[in-house]
């Protein structure tokens, strides 16, 4: 993918020049005569860097780059002729990746450019590793919470509905205690591509403890939500496992499905797709249960 650079600055000929520059070393490049035209292009497409002039009618440099770092996932340098007037420090301080002095040098700045996309190519990376569960290459436990907090926060605003699901696998620890952990990893780490092709474009899956999985669906009621569930329970079980030392083994998991209600606890919404996840396995594993009320009996809403 190109790299994308918008440069501002309200000079007609440091925008050619740059915007030529740019294009020569293979960026894609637009220009903006002010802050307010900047804000429009960013919030039309996505740029990587933002190359700003400080002195500028209107919003200064400085500031839109208080704005961009607020608003949109973009590095800033900033550019002034005045070096006296503005620090390297007060630019830092509104977000900025880096400064350079007027008049530019295209070299100088180039190299500036590359550091700050090496910069922002490390840290998407890390916080990438950062919720991320090695094993299954869904996200981790500690980004389950956040994101359910967000979605949460988001039912109650907007008034849509939210769902969540739980699923185990059923003798899992058998399995480990047959065949050993490694052969049990490799159920993890293939369980969760499954998860992962069975998913809707919005959901998300995440390794939640062990063996279990929790799965986030916005705009879902739980009745929707159970074809997602059993779409993953039937491609689970089609999948055969040939453990060293054990003949073609297949599994199956226990899945609970709850819909948050307006007003409830984020926890007690995670309970009770867990106590649902209990149900199904007390009715005998390898099934599904939908659990809109905490006193729902245990054999009502089975779903085989
Ligand atoms: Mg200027």
């Amino acid at each position: 993918m190109e790299t994308s650079i918008l440069i501002v600055d309200d000079d007609d000929t440091i925008r050619y020049l740059m915007k030529e520059f740019m294009e020569t070393v293979g960026y894609q490049a637009e220009t903006a005569a002010e802050a307010q035209e900047a804000l429009r292009l960013l919030e039309e497409r996505i740029f990587e860097v933002v190359v700003t002039d400080i002195m500028m009618p209107g919003m200064d440099g400085l500031e839109l780059t208080e704005v961009i770092k607020e608003r949109f996932d973009t590095e800033v340098i900033v550019m002034t002729g005045y070096s006296g007037d503005y620090s390297y420090e007060e630019a830092v301080d509104k977000g900025a990746s880096d400064f350079v002095f007027k008049p530019v040098r295209f070299e100088e700045l180039l190299l500036r450019i590359k550091r700050v996309l090496r910069e922002r190519h490390l840290r998407k990376e890390l916080q990438k590793l950062a919720i991320t569960d090695g094993l299954t290459k869904l996200f981790n436990s500690r980004h389950f919470y956040n994101q359910l907090e967000m979605e949460v926060e988001r039912t109650r605003r907007h008034d849509h509905p939210l769902s969540l699901l739980l699923m185990d696998i059923d003798h899992f620890k058998q399995y480990n205690d047959l065949y050993g952990h490694l052969e049990g990893d490799k159920v993890l780490a293939k369980l969760g591509k499954t998860v992962q092709y069975s998913l809707r474009r919005t959901d998300s899956a995440y390794r939640y403890g062990g063996e279990e999985f929790t799965i986030i669906l916005p705009e879902t009621t739980a009745k929707e939500a159970v074809p997602v569930a059993v779409r993953i329970k039937k491609q689970i079980s089609a999948r055969t496992f040939y453990p060293e030392n054990g003949g073609a083994i297949t599994i199956t998991v226990s899945l609970g499905i709850s819909q948050y209600q307006i007003g409830e606890k984020l926890s007690d919404f995670v309970k009770r797709a867990d106590k649902a996840m209990f149900l199904s396995k007390q009715k005998g594993r390898n099934r599904i249960t939908l659990l809109l009320e905490d006193e729902v009996p245990p054999d009502q809403n089975p779903i085989p």
